[in-house]
């Protein structure tokens, strides 16, 4: 077998790797096993490249190379070791930020490198199409990254005439495409780097901080695809596989996301959500009685209750509340009290987040249920306990004219009754009132999640 089929075979391991891998990201319980199985395809594939023979040659720049993967390493491995779970869309961001403008590099090398050998015209667009698209998702994930990490403001930032000037960005960028197809100059492809980068943080300016995470599900499609299409430059299944699997899934979830935000892709793109918060956004309706309580008010409730749903949301990831979360479940189900957590698809600021969240804690599996089931449960539950969030569980999304309206919620007020774990009045991120603060039912109980579940515990286990 020559050396070249080996490693092609290696990539077609590594490759499945890949696929596999995906399939194990799709149960929280194999997700660990599926990434660690991505990584060691990956692996293989870097090491199997080190032997590869390009152009009849032995890899050049051994040297460089493993340089750079070292500086890579020892930045990125502390970095996704102690990040916080609050900080991981950021991370996700300037990951996907730095893959994208890799690609477009690796484009403007190839471009500069194939010019004299009068490549067909497919090959070129598909070079110059990793320039654009690496550099707009480079350019796009630094801003997200600035945004959440609040580094600059993460409210839209819009002015007028703002998408007649991004649609014109844009025209120029394919103009420049066509052009550089025609004169294969080299001078404006740099120039096509420069708008695809100011394309790139255009595209991003308007969006607000909180719908970040559905773009930056977007911005890793646009890598992958610019991966693909370096990939094809450099004729690598691999990499081709590997870009078409991160574009497609970045595809779908963006698409999942806004589903579950009852939103379309373009509102959450081009809306500008967030920049009118709405008058009561300070706290609540004036003159508005909402009936407040204590973490022993509470303690009685539970000690009657037969079935308790948990709610979690994004107030949760704040506090840190998520082990003493679980203790307070393990000493309700102690008492044969029946326990669920009802998990939305957009609780939190990422997808995932409290199955996450909720695992860092070693909460079981089992005992996360999802929308449908848990609405279901909800209609026989004495209490529905809801911590740190506030959007997913808004009845207004059932009001036409609300900002999320069709958002699917889950239904806390059918249970009988219902607990607010929050600091204020002040609404979640969609910056809307919620109605069921105010419902006779509801009893909201102030402060950090954490403090108040430590509290709530200490009077459980008293009682
Ligand atoms: P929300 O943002 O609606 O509400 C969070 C609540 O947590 C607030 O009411 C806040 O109230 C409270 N809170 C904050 N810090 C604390 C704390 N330390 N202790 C107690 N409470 C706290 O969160 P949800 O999870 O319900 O909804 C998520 C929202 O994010 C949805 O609108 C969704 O569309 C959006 N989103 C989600 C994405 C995802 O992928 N998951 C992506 C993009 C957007 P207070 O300040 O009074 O404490």
């Amino acid at each position: 077998m020559s050396r070249e089929t080996l490693i092609d075979l290696i990539y077609l391991f590594s490759a499945t790797t890949f696929v596999l891998a995906l399939k194990g990201l799709g149960s929280p319980r194999h997700a660990r096993r599926g990434n660690a199985l991505a990584a060691f395809g990956m692996l293989v594939a870097v090491v199997a490249t080190f032997f590869k023979f390009v152009d009849g040659h032995a890899l050049r720049h051994v040297g460089l190379i493993l340089l750079a993967m070292f500086i890579g390493t020892v930045v990125a491995v502390p970095v996704a070791r102690f990040v916080k779970m609050t900080a991981m869309p950021q991370l996700v961001a300037i990951f996907n930020g730095v893959g994208g403008g890799a690609a477009s590099l690796v484009s403007i090398t190839e471009f500069i490198h194939i010019k004299s050998t009068h490549p067909a015209t497919y090959v070129v667009l598909e070079v110059l199409l990793g320039v654009l698209i690496g550099t707009v998702s480079f350019a796009g994930s630094a801003i997200a990254f600035a945004k959440l990490q609040e580094l600059m403001t993460g409210r839209p930032v819009t002015y007028p005439g703002q998408q007649i000037i991004n649609a014109l960005v844009g025209a120029v960028a394919l103009g420049l495409i066509v052009t550089i197809l025609v004169s294969g100059s080299t001078a404006l492809l740099w120039t096509l780097f420069g708008v695809a980068f100011i394309l790139g943080v255009a595209f991003v300016l308007p969006i607000g901080g909180a719908d970040v995470p559905v773009l930056i599900s977007l911005l890793n499609a646009f890598t992958g695809l610019a991966v693909a299409a370096s990939g094809f430059t450099l004729g690598s299944n691999l990499l081709i596989v590997a870009g078409i699997l991160v574009g497609a899934s970045g595809i779908l979830l963006t698409r999942l996301m806004s589903k579950a935000m009852g939103r379309s892709l373009s509102n959450v793109l081009f809306s500008a959500f967030g920049s009118n918060v709405t008058a009561s956004a300070g706290g609540g309706v004036e003159g508005r009685t909402v009936r407040s309580g204590t973490p022993e008010d509470v303690g009685v409730l539970l000690s009657y209750a037969s079935k308790v749903v948990i709610i979690p949301g994004y107030g949760l990831a704040v506090a840190q509340g998520q082990h003493v979360l679980r203790e307070l479940a393990e000493v309700l189900e102690s008492r044969g009290i029946k326990v669920f957590y009802a998990i939305h698809p957009v609780a939190g600021r990422m997808p995932g987040h409290m199955n996450v969240l909720l695992a860092e804690a070693n909460v079981p599996y089992e005992d996360l249920i999802e929308m449908d089931e848990a609405n279901s449960e909800l209609q026989t539950a004495d209490v529905a306990l809801v911590v740190g969030a506030n959007d997913t569980v808004n009845p207004a999304a059932g009001e036409p004219g609300s900002p999320i309206y069709g958002m699917p919620i889950i239904h806390a007020d059918l249970a009988e009754n219902v607990v607010f774990m929050k600091r204020s009045m002040r609404p979640g991120f969609a910056g809307i009132d919620n109605e069921l603060l105010y419902n006779p039912k509801t009893i909201l109980v102030f402060g950090d999640a954490k403090d108040t579940l430590t509290k709530l515990v200490a009077v459980v286990k008293a009682s």
